[in-house]
């Protein structure tokens, strides 16, 4: 799933891609996706892209006033293309192309963007609207974790109002802060050395250092290192630097201890026991809650 790493380069990409060209079709091919109605798609056909930009997750792409919001959801992407078909696509429930924006004809070739989403779970959106705040999942975000307001005081505040909540799952609230999904939760509370499941409120103050600086490192480098990347490139230089996300069954990267995995929530956790849990393989709930 694309992260705030990964959507902040997708949008400095694309900003170098389309700034000052004509967005001439917006093409849905999933149906499902398109969660306005007003102002009607037709709105942005014809006018100038102006920037694109970032919201948590969110890819914002203004033209002329408007925005054409995209969420990419667990198995969304972006793919440009230097040349896409003339004839609109065909809605297909087989093909993972939910939306194609063509831009502006430039030597007889329209080049364009293909989203796509992966799989059959259905969740990608794609909202235009004339205010990003218009979108509720962007007026509902918590604080951007990589801007300069984003300090150990408010880390700390939100700490303290998330209570006995766990760590991990206080991380990857939206609401709470914004950006930071299952991976890299996973891979800034290994940074950490912290237990996925500590209670939020439960941090000494040097830990509470410790881990500001694993939200701002881990997120920094990763932006750092996928700045400049084309969008084609952006997946594979995510998965070549996580430590635990997805790595269960290999050696940790810092001290050889096995990457373990636990059930969270609609997903799972991965997480080295040796750096986080003092050794302590944590406990499965999956197996007692089916035995409830
Ligand atoms: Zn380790």
């Amino acid at each position: 799933m694309p992260e705030l790493p990964e959507v902040e380069a997708l949008a400095l990409d694309l900003r170098g891609r389309l700034d000052g060209r004509a967005l001439t079709r917006v093409h849905v091919a999933a149906f499902s996706a398109l969660k306005t109605y007003d102002p009607p798609l037709s709105a942005i056909e014809g006018t100038l892209v102006d920037d694109v930009r970032r919201h948590g997750k969110f890819l914002d792409i203004e033209a002329s006033g408007l925005h054409l919001v995209l969420h990419l959801a667990r198995a969304g992407w972006v793919r440009w293309k230097d040349e896409v078909p003339a004839l609109p696509p065909r809605p297909s429930t087989k093909s993972p192309l939910a939306v194609r924006i063509v831009l502006d004809e430039n030597d007889g070739v329209s080049p364009g963007l293909d989203v796509t989403e992966a799989g059959t779970k259905k969740s990608l959106a794609l909202y235009l609207v004339r205010d990003p705040l218009d979108v509720p999942g962007i007026a509902s975000l918590g604080p951007d974790p990589l801007t300069d307001d984003f300090t150990p005081q408010r880390l700390a505040g939100i700490l303290a109002d998330a209570g006995r909540k766990q760590l991990k799952g206080v991380l990857r609230h939206q609401g709470t802060i914004a950006g930071i999904g299952n991976a890299y939760s996973d891979e800034i509370l290994h940074a950490a050395r912290m237990s996925p499941f500590k209670p939020a409120d439960s941090l000494t103050d040097d830990e509470l250092a410790v881990l500001y600086a694993a939200v701002r490192d881990t997120l920094g480098d990763a932006v750092e290192r996928s700045r400049g990347l084309a969008a084609s490139e952006l997946k594979k230089e995510k998965k070549s630097h996580l430590a635990v996300h997805g790595q269960t069954g290999k050696p940790c990267p810092v001290c050889g201890d096995i990457v373990r995995e636990v059930s969270f929530a609609d997903s799972s956790l991965q997480y080295c026991p040796t750096c986080q849990t003092g050794g302590k393989p944590l406990a499965d709930r999956r197996m007692s809650k089916l035995l409830k």
